[in-house]
């Protein structure tokens, strides 16, 4: 097979493609695997049932079940759901955004593909912009998606160390730097992998830097604000003409029906809805009609309220109490746990490699990620990145509770170099 320089870099091997072949592999040559590793939200019986209810009424509705199934919705996305998405913000957070501020995608993880393409790469006058991540650690899922080599750059985080063996990354402003060559600056705020909240200083200090520099802030919400909600800290939800917020319907529970929300001006979501004609010809409709039935009953405030939130909060708090009991001695840091579905864990001065870890791991039957395909756009040789696992809490208490003790023996036989 000849390829292309496309073809070589997404049909060939890349970290991202490794590690979830790894993944899969493990999982099914082990059916038992204590799957701590990848995105799955949690199974919420509550809200399953509110699925399954709203999703009733589509398919006994003659007209909804036609336009569910038998029509191309446009690629900017159903306008009656795209207004009901901008009322609900304004409502929500004082914005004043039209239904020309919203697009859709086929899940966040193609908006960002086509965002990230339309603002860095090859500039077409010799020169290459990047995308900036200013506080990396970072979603795993964009290290791969640039069209061009070194798409990224980051700059390494400041940590502060709290108690309960907590600690917490910042935005280290004294060495943020976007020089020349910045096409736009992202962050996902609760950050995967971290489940750190940028604050509302660190927000608007960015905001200010990407607005004197001209180029787009990009703020993934995969589990923020107002929906799924996974967010334990008072934090102000942030958008301004400059700002592409992205939101997911994923983590409220329906990965499966691929919707991303992308919220902007509308000169981006043109640019963009042109894009994705090219890419997708339509929007898929599962989810915008699911979506559209939870924003008319309000079901979409109310079971984030009422079972979404509370249930990562209370599974964080509880797998951070397991793993300091569990831990001990061992010179462990849990990122102070403000939301998303994982806990990231530092192992200062461990003995061995993070990959090392989760390959013992993985001979235990648990999986986790490795720290080090966090830290996208650095290409350092800083120690940190190899001292940190990302473990997941979404899969059933009891589970989880078996993976810490596990993941408890192992990293003590680590340091007692074994
Ligand atoms: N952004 C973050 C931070 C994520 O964790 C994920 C998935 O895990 C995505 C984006 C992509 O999600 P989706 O394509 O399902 O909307």
């Amino acid at each position: 097979m000849k390829l292309s320089r496309f073809g070589q870099k997404f049909a060939g091997e890349s970290g991202i493609v490794e590690l979830m072949d790894d993944l899969g592999t493990a999982l099914n040559e082990n059916p038992d695997m204590i799957f701590m590793g990848g995105g799955n939200p949690g199974r919420l019986q509550q809200v399953e049932a509110i699925f399954q209810q709203r999703l009733d009424d589509i398919m006994d509705d003659p007209r909804q079940r036609h336009s569910l199934f038998g029509i191309y919705q446009s690629p900017q996305g159903d306008k009656e759901f795209r207004e009901q998405v901008a009322s609900f913000l304004n409502k929500q957070f004082g914005w004043s955004l039209t239904g020309n501020n919203i697009a859709i995608s086929n899940g966040s993880q193609a908006a960002f593909f086509v965002l990230y393409n339309m603002f860095a790469g090859d500039m077409g006058n010799g020169e290459s912009n990047a995308i900036h991540l200013p506080l990396a650690p970072e979603y795993l899922g964009y290290a791969d998606v640039g069209l061009s080599d070194n798409f990224f750059t980051a700059t390494r985080p400041s940590i502060e160390l709290l108690d309960d063996r907590l600690f917490k990354y910042g935005v280290d402003f004294s060495q943020l730097d976007l020089g020349n060559h910045t096409g736009a600056m992202c962050v996902s705020r609760p950050t995967n992998p971290t489940g750190n909240v940028l604050t509302d200083d660190e927000i608007s200090h960015l905001d200010q830097i990407a607005r004197e520099k001209d180029v787009p802030f990009i703020i993934d919400g995969a589990y923020g604000l107002p929906f799924p909600g996974i967010i334990f800290t008072e934090a102000k939800p942030h958008w301004n003409d400059n700002t592409i917020l992205v939101l997911s319907l994923s983590k409220l529970g329906l990965p499966g029906a691929r919707t991303g929300i992308i919220v902007a001006n509308e000169d981006i979501i043109q640019a963009y809805t042109n894009a994705n004609t090219i890419v997708s010809l339509a929007c898929g409709t599962l989810g915008p009609a699911l979506a559209k039935e939870l924003f008319k009953t309000g079901e979409i405030v109310s079971l984030t309220r009422d079972y979404v939130t509370p249930f990562y909060q209370q599974r964080a708090q509880q797998t951070a109490q397991w793993l300091r009991e569990k831990l001990g001695d061992v010179p462990f840091h849990i990122h102070k746990p403000e939301g998303a579905i994982f806990l990231w864990l530092w192992f200062e001065g461990l003995p061995i490699t993070s990959q090392e870890l989760y390959q013992r791991l993985k001979k235990r039957g648990v999986l986790i990620v490795p720290g080090h395909n966090f830290f996208v756009g650095m290409d350092d040789d800083w120690a940190h990145k190899h001292e940190c696992i990302r473990v997941s809490y979404a899969q059933d208490a009891a589970i989880v509770k078996r993976g810490v003790e596990i993941i408890a023996e192992e990293v003590a036989a680590a340091y007692e170099d074994r």
